[in-house]
Parts: structure tokens; sequence; C-alpha cells
């Protein structure tokens, strides 16, 4: 049998990498990117991502990541806190994408790095550079990325797509301490911001907005957020620095690939995009590869559709509550608060409905 395939070396290429090497069938893996980097990601990691990572062989606490116990809901000028069910952490991307992409490495994978896929079809693929690739099977890992001839509808991103931007603040002391420990979100019209304490204890920060909402750009978004969400225009002001901006559009949340053709493995967030308030996504981006490696020993090419099929029904739950939330949370009057203020628990009840795997951790 041919060397499988892996498009894309974030945590779901990383994940279906490690499963596959360690089942004894090593794949090749392409990743677009030279060079370790951050992504557009909020850097929480529930404790289904936790304990995923852990299965993989990897240990959170030793990369850095810092533990969260608390949720912080920011409203126009309405607070509201509560405990989260289990221990979850904060961690940059930048730091987890290298430590799963090395872990892979170091079990088998070989690893291409700053080679781009311009397009693929069931078992093939071409590069940037020319080269065809064939395989029995092809492991579709690029997350938002549209890839051509194997992209999502069009439509999949909805009339007022949303935008994501991800900025690092150096936070000051009093900032620092204000969010040891905790996942703040703030709602406003059509988006919310998260900010988390990082390894290295700068603040990820990050945004989804409607493109509606956007306007001009971060700059002119921050200044209309002065009106609803004043807290976290304080918040950004209160960092030693000025955000820069980076940014991904057109982000399909709600979407999931229920059907496949024999050979093709879609994975994360091309096989299912949570939305991202509920800081589930990299756990659904390891649980796929996990399960599509799995899949593949067990029954080779001929069981992706099998395993399309069985992901799509794990993540429809966690998806329709967590597209719930999002539409609840982002719609014009912050609803979400005072809900959450009224029933203590719900916060951390809607924070276990969205995880894809119930009950992992401990
Ligand atoms: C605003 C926002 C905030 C979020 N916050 C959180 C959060 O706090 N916690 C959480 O768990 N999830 C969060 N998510 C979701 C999370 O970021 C994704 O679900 C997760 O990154 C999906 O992983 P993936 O491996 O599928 O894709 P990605 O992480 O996007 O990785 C894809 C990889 O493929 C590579 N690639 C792309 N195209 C090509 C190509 N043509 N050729 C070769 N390589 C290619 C890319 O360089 C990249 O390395 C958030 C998402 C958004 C939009």
């Amino acid at each position: 049998m041919s060397r499988p395939l892996i498009i894309g070396g974030g945590p779901a290429g990383s994940a279906a990498a490690i499963g596959l090497a360690r089942a004894g069938t090593p794949a090749l893996l392409i990743e677009r990117s030279r060079d370790p980097h951050d992504v557009v990601c909020g850097g929480f990691l529930g404790w289904d991502a936790l304990a995923a990572l852990k299965r993989l062989g990897l240990d959170p606490a030793a990369l850095g990541a810092r533990p969260i116990t608390r949720l912080r809901v920011v409203a126009g000028s309405r607070v509201t806190e509560a405990a989260l069910p289990r221990v979850a952490a904060g961690l940059s991307r930048i730091t987890l994408d290298a430590a799963l992409l090395a872990q892979a490495q170091a079990a088998g994978t070989a690893v291409e790095r700053g080679v781009t896929v311009r397009e693929a079809s069931p078992g093939t693929l071409r590069t940037g550079d020319g080269a065809t690739l064939t395989a029995e099977a092809l492991f579709l890992a690029t997350g938002k990325h549209e890839l051509r001839g194997l992209s999502r509808p069009r439509e999949a991103a909805g009339d007022d797509p949303a935008v994501g931007l991800r900025a690092r603040l150096v936070p000051s002391p009093r900032l620092a301490t204000d969010l040891a420990g905790m996942i703040e979100l703030h709602l406003y019209d059509r988006g919310y911001a998260g900010l988390l304490v990082q390894e290295d204890g700068s603040i990820n920060l990050c945004l989804s907005v409607k493109r509606s909402r956007l306007g001009a750009g971060p700059a002119a978004l921050l200044d209309d957020l002065a009106r609803d969400a004043p807290r976290l225009v304080d918040r950004i002001a209160a960092a030693r620095d000025k955000p820069e901006w980076q940014a991904i559009a057109g982000v399909p949340y709600g979407w999931r690939a229920r059907e496949t053709v024999a050979g093709l493995f879609r994975l994360g967030d091309q096989a299912a995009v949570i939305a991202s308030l509920a800081g589930d996504g990299v756990a659904i981006a390891l649980a796929s590869g996990m399960a599509a490696a799995a899949r593949f020993t067990a029954e080779g090419p001929a069981g992706a559709p099998a395993y399309q099929r069985a992901f799509a029904r794990q993540s429809a739950s966690p998806l329709r509550v967590a597209g719930t939330i999002r539409a609840v949370g982002e719609g014009p009057f912050g609803t979400l608060l005072p809900l959450l203020a009224r029933l203590p628990g719900l916060a951390a009840l809607t924070a276990s409905l969205t995880r894809i795997e119930r009950g992992a951790g401990g």
C-alpha cells in the first residue's frame, strides 16, 4: 500500500500523523509554513484537548500551559464569573503546533515544510513547485483554508461570514493578575473576544466578528467597540503595546463534512467547524485526526466514508450547542449574560456540553 499523504501540519494533521506512525504506517505530511507560526486562535485548551494531548504523548504542563479554572463573561457593564467544571489551560498555538509536529516526526512521519499544496483530488495532489503525488489515502487537514479541488461549498460561511482576529499583548502587572487562572470572554453585537494568559506571560487576545461589524478593519472596530464593549477596549488600552493583528476571513462556523469518498479523510476544521466561543476546535482537530488514523489502520482507505459519518455524528451535538450559545451571546443585547448570572452552573454545563469527548480528562 502507498504511503498516506497528510495536507496540513496543524493539530488535526499532526494527530493523524502520530496515530498512523504508531500503527506502523508513517505518512508524508506536507505543511506550507516553513517555520513554527502563530495562528488565529484563542489558545484555550479544554480538558478534552488536554486529555487528547496526553494520549498523543505530550505533557501540556511541560510545554508551559497555564492552568485555567474560571470563566469570566463581560457584556456591556455586566460581569459574571463561574468556576469551570474541570481544569483547562492557556497555551499559544506556536508552541502547541510545533510540539505536535515534532512528536509526529519523532514517531516516524516524514514532514515536508515550506511546501504548499495547490490542488488535490481523492488520491492525488499537486504542490506549488509542480510535483504530483499520488496515494491511496489522503488526509485533508488544511484547517480554515480551502484547497482547490476539495473546497467546502462557498455558502458554508453564510451570508455574513465571521472574521477571526488575533494579537499578542504584553500585559500591565494589574492586567496579568486580573487574568490569572481565567478565560475572559467579552460579548458584543455580532461577535466576542477572548483573553487569556499564555505560557510566556503574554496575553492572547482573539476576536470573532461578523463581516458586517468589522467595518474598515481592526482599528475601526475597536473604536466602535467603545460603545458596547468598553471593558474590552480598556483591557487592550491597559496592555503595554498596540495590537498587531493576524486575521482569517470567512470562518464557516457550524459546517460539518457528512460524506466523503474512499481514500479521502477530512480532519479538524475540514471535518467540523465549531463556533470558536466554545474553545473546542483544537480538541475536535485532535479527536478527528486520531479517529481517522484508527479507522484507516483497521479498514484501509475504504474506511473513509464510515469514519466521516461517525465523526459527523459525534460532533453534531457540540456544534449545535456551541452554535446556539454563539447566536445568543453575539446577539445585540448580550442575552447570554443575564441567563448565566441567574442560573448558577449554566456556564459550567454549557462548557461541558460543547466538548467533543464528554467525560475526557480527570
Ligand atoms: C477566532 C477564533 C478563535 C478560536 N479559539 C479557539 C480556542 O481558544 N480553542 C480552540 O480549541 N479552538 C479555537 N479555535 C478553533 C481552532 O483554531 C481550530 O479549530 C483549529 O486550529 C483546527 O485545527 P486544524 O488542524 O484543523 O487546522 P489549522 O490549525 O488551521 O491547521 C491547518 C494547517 O494546514 C496548513 N495548510 C493550509 N493550507 C495548506 C496547503 N494548501 N498546503 C499545505 N499546508 C497547508 C496551515 O499552514 C496550517 O498549519 C478558534 C478559531 C477562531 C476562528
